[in-house]
């Protein structure tokens, strides 16, 4: 094992004179008398080692002894994993006092003592490989797989694999033997290092199938895809956090995966007071049940920050292959690309635009094709979808880390003051957002089998109503009320049905809060219908009292039960308006 000295020390970067070869982003330790503190490998020059300290270097002298330990960061993969706190560098938050760990302790990330009921999937004399399934066990109510470890290569056979019953983590459930004869023992833990995608699929093609999260903005207006990716930018107050709780909680995933990046220690407290009380609709017990949290906040060293989003990932890729769709995200990325550039900074590295690595696009978009749906080798299919939030400074969209963002994920939901401000939630900017989904041959094949008719047609006739009601709006604005043609403003309270019907949704209306695809179908049809026709009126007051009207059942119709007596009841009264 090669080991080295401390040679210089700036803040968290330590330059190492090492005795043998060392790789790029190997994890070594570096000693402080007891203290043994964990720091990754940045640069390699000759002999000379740049390393970043994941903690305070504080008390670190020149001359301290320095160990490599082979290997890169890594995450501790197996059952046990649901409902916990992670910092980025795995340990359980649970486990200690407040939100930080004593230095130089990294705790384990998982149980050693649970017994897990486990069943036998493969059976003596099966040909297995990297992520086939040999068992299972039941982890917070949800199947989960016992593979073999992602890094073994080449084909092996099981030799044998434990019976039914009930096991810990690091005991052997399968022996299996490799082409040479040798036999290698199964836990059902693996390591996996978290900076390299797990590519353990057969085939990961473009993503198709619509995720539902019962959010009319994005399921009708701007559909994300299982395996698809998203990212929401937004100022201080625009909904961020309360659109991701939302989408958390409907989206058709069985694992949530919280990557939380906060900017201050009580953002991230915010986290784990508010997850652990979000109902989970879909079993009727907690969300955090299937929910991972990793976090970190700018308090903690910045390359435990840089880590996080990738722990993140590579625990997500871990679920993929068993199978399962897992919902990954990010709050907010910003401060993850701002870590990038701290360390970029210190290594003194040719800064880019504002100072971040000039490779700041190419990070973000290796990170989010990560993402994405694959068919495993057992032909069954799993999926990554990943949506981050970015907080623009001042809501600057030209900012790098929304440039690059913008390049990598396929849907944008822009969050706008000027909505937010007006009460108008999902403050969802519906003229600039967007999902490259839509133009996908295969999703609208997919769409065909879901939903009946043109779906995508009418979706692209309501944006361009909502774009022409913004035009007509602005011309109202700038020659008035009397300055414009009364089919100017019939125009524009088209364009607010559809806003006020289609696009705002209240988060904490016990019923509007998820909106079933069937009965945002249902809604869909009535707007459109509302908008299709063509009326006849002899003032503007006569054109906005009629559509408040409209909206106002409308929206009544939103709060009550959908196809109860109520809802029917305001259809009706729609109909009457509509036929006056
Ligand atoms: P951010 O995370 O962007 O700072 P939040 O998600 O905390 O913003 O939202 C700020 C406030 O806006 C919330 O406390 C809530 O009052 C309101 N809000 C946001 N989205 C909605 C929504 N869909 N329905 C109702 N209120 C909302
Ligand atoms: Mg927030």
């Amino acid at each position: 094992m090669t080991t080295g000295k401390v040679k210089g020390i700036i803040s968290n970067l330590v330059t190492v004179e090492a005795d043998g070869p060392v790789a790029q982003n190997e994890i070594c330790y570096i000693s402080i008398g007891e203290e043994k503190l964990m720091a990754e490998v940045l640069k390699v020059n000759g002999d000379s080692v740049f390393v970043q300290v994941f903690e305070s270097t504080r008390g670190m002298k020149v001359g301290n002894d320095v160990e490599f330990s082979g290997h890169m960061l890594e995450v501790t993969l197996g059952p046990g994993m649901l409902s916990r706190n992670y910092d980025g560098l795995q340990n359980d938050l649970d486990k200690m006092e407040g939100v930080f760990l004593k230095r130089g302790t990294y705790n384990f990330p998982l149980d050693r003592e649970k017994l897990w009921n486990f069943k036998p999937i493969a059976k003596e004399g099966d040909a297995v490989e990297a992520a086939s399934w040999l068992g299972e066990v039941e982890e917070n109510h949800q199947p989960h797989k016992i593979m073999v470890p992602f890094v073994m290569q080449g084909v092996f056979t099981v030799k044998s694999i434990a019976k039914a019953g009930q096991y810990r983590i690091e005991d052997t459930i399968a022996v299996i033997v490799d082409k040479e004869g040798k036999e290698h023992e199964i836990t059902m833990i693996q390591k996996w290092p978290v900076k390299k995608a797990i590519n353990v699929h057969r085939e990961k093609p473009r993503p198709f199938r619509l995720l539902e999260t019962g959010i009319r903005i994005i399921d009708t207006a701007n559909p994300i895809v299982e395996g698809g990716t998203g990212f929401i930018p937004g100022p201080f107050g625009t909904g961020k956090t309360v659109l991701q709780h939302s989408i958390s909680k409907q989206a058709d995933a069985d694992i949530v995966i919280m990557a939380a990046c906060g900017e201050r220690a009580n953002e991230v407290v915010e986290i784990f007071v508010e997850y652990p009380k979000l109902d989970d609709p879909h079993t009727g017990r907690k969300l955090m049940e299937r929910t991972i949290i990793i976090a970190n906040t700018s308090n903690m060293p910045v390359a435990a920050r840089e880590a996080s989003v990738y722990t993140a990932m590579t625990i997500a890729e871990y679920y993929r292959a068993m199978g399962l769709k897992i919902l990954l995200m990010a709050d907010s990325t910003s401060r993850w690309a701002q870590a990038l550039r701290e360390m970029s900074n210190r290594m003194e590295e040719l800064p880019g635009q504002d100072a971040f690595p000039m490779d700041l696009s190419a990070i973000i978009g290796a990170f989010y094709s990560r993402a994405g749906f694959v068919y495993l080798k057992n032909g069954k299919t799993g999926s990554i979808t990943f949506i981050g939030t970015v907080s623009p400074a001042g809501g600057n969209l030209k900012e790098p880390v929304t440039e690059g963002t913008k390049k990598a994920a396929r849907c944008f939901y822009a969050l706008e003051q000027s909505r937010a401000d007006r009460k108008r939630y999902p403050a969802v900017n519906p003229i600039d957002s967007y999902s490259k989904y839509i133009e996908y041959p295969e999703f609208e094949e997919y769409i065909k089998t879901k939903i009946e008719g043109d779906w995508i047609g009418k979706v692209n006739k309501m944006k361009t109503m909502l774009q022409r009601g913004k035009e007509v709006q602005e011309q109202i604005d700038i020659l008035g009320d009397d300055g414009v043609p009364t089919a100017y403003h019939v125009t524009f309270w088209k364009s607010e049905v559809i806003d006020y019907v289609i696009l705002q949704q209240d988060a904490f209306d016990p019923i509007d809060c998820v909106c079933p695809l069937e009965r945002q179908e249902y809604m869909f049809d009535i707007v459109m219908d509302i908008c299709d026709r063509e009326y006849e009126f002899s003032d503007f007051n006569e054109v906005s009292d009629y559509f408040k009207k409209l909206i106002n059942v409308c929206k009544q119709m939103n709060y009550s039960e959908f196809k109860s007596e109520k809802f029917e009841e305001y259809r009706k009264q729609v109909e009457v308006i509509l036929n006056r």
